[in-house]
């Protein structure tokens, strides 16, 4: 058969991929081909209108831009303005809703006081010190010692034990060290970011921009494998998984994974603010989305759209790498086995050939470092 010709062959169409294909065309400008096994673009950033309500959600789970990245900002406000939108995170326990990450409010809420910040420490602190410990072994360990008994329970045990599908006792203490504590009424989600907000016209369209020049071709429902049909000039980017690859040589990465429902309700407004956490143990999902709540300059109608979140363990869609030592282990192996035995025509970037979480901002700043180390070659 004969093979299809580019000078570069991205595969995957997601932040990461998309990015490089940008610059490849505007900077270097030769013809690349973007490979994409799903039906559509973006990768997990997609975005896309409910056909019900009208209202714009994101298909694979709720995604706030922020960036305290400077070069990042740069590079994107070309290809999207932004809204006012503030994230902020509530979560419910005993019908009655807190804010998180737990600060001086849920402090006082949750106690039924009215502490300055300091009488909070102290307070926090006397509820602590029992949990202190030099070396903590596990998730649990560490969350005591932060936020004592009475608030981990409530907010943060069954709900890590939802996510994990995991007792946060036999979880890494790191991952606490994510869920900060304030003393202040400060309720932003993200501590001073540079920017924040939703894409003014969703998240799909940066994507269309990104890809709109006539030297970016993008093959949809093709699933790219090591063997294949394309005679690649100069290289090869893929952002797919390693395992994938080499089909599963040295064994399964593993992935937590989510599952998401979509119900709408007949009503404007079902829960005021975009995401609420379900930290009990009585409800299977852990969070409730309402995704109307991004696009407060928006005028939508009388029906609202909410996504519950439920998470998978294993499931086929990878969405959180299970970073212990054996998952490290073995995408280390997948990485110098394609290292050392194939061409040096393919190279490996984006969240799931790094078996990593990024957030987005770290995502395109990953991507433009890597078109730098590119861009040499044709120096
Ligand atoms: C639930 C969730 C919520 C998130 N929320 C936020 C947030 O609020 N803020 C934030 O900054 N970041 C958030 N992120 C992170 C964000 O999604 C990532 O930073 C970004 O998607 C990474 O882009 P990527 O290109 O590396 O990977 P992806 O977006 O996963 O793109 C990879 C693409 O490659 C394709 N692909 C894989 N293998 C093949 C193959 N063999 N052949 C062809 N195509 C293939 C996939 O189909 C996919 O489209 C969130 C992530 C998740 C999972």
């Amino acid at each position: 058969m004969k093979k299809i010709k580019t000078d570069f062959l991205i595969v995957g169409s997601g932040l990461y991929g998309c990015v490089i294909a940008e610059r490849i065309s505007s900077i270097l400008k030769k013809k690349v081909i973007i490979l994409e096994k799903r039906n559509h673009i973006g990768g997990n950033c997609y975005s896309e209108v409910d056909k019900n309500t009208g209202i714009e959600y994101h298909k694979y789970g709720t995604h706030i831009f922020h960036t305290s990245i400077k070069a990042v900002w740069d590079y994107l406000k070309d290809f999207t303005k932004f809204n006012s939108y503030r994230h902020q995170v509530l979560t419910k326990y005993k019908s009655k809703t807190y804010q998180l990450p737990i600060n001086l409010e849920t402090i006082n809420s949750f106690f039924g006081k009215n502490f300055s910040p300091s009488q909070a420490r102290d307070f926090v602190t006397r509820q602590t010190k029992k949990f202190y410990k030099n070396n903590y072994n596990n998730f649990e360990e560490k969350a005591l010692s932060q936020i004592g008994e009475k608030l981990y329970k409530a907010f943060i045990k069954y709900y890590t034990f939802k996510q994990w599908g995991k007792d946060p006792k036999n979880l890494p203490p790191s991952i606490f060290n994510r869920l900060p504590l304030r003393f202040n009424y400060n309720e932003d989600y993200y501590k001073n970011p540079f920017i924040q907000g939703i894409p003014l016209d969703g998240y799909t369209s940066i994507f269309k921009r990104l890809t709109e020049s006539s030297k970016i071709e993008v093959i949809y429902n093709f699933n790219y494998e090591y063997e294949n049909n394309f005679k690649v000039k100069y290289l090869t980017i893929y952002t797919g998984p390693l395992d994938k690859l080499l089909k599963n040589k040295f064994g399964k990465l593993e992935w937590r994974s989510l599952g998401f429902k979509k119900e709408v309700i007949n009503s404007e407004d079902y829960q005021g603010t975009s995401v609420i956490n379900y930290p009990e143990i009585k409800f299977n999902y852990t969070r409730i989305h309402e995704p109307r709540h991004l696009h407060p300059e928006r005028k939508y109608g009388k029906k609202t759209l909410i996504i519950k979140e439920y998470p998978k363990v294993n499931n086929s869609e990878p969405y959180y790498p299970i970073n212990n030592s054996e998952n490290k282990e073995r995408h280390a192996m997948y990485k110098n086995y394609l290292i050392k035995n194939k061409n040096k025509k393919i190279i490996f970037g984006g969240r799931l050939a790094d078996y990593a979480y990024y957030d987005m901002d770290m995502t395109i700043s990953a991507a433009l470092n890597k078109f730098n180390i590119i861009k040499k070659i044709f120096k």
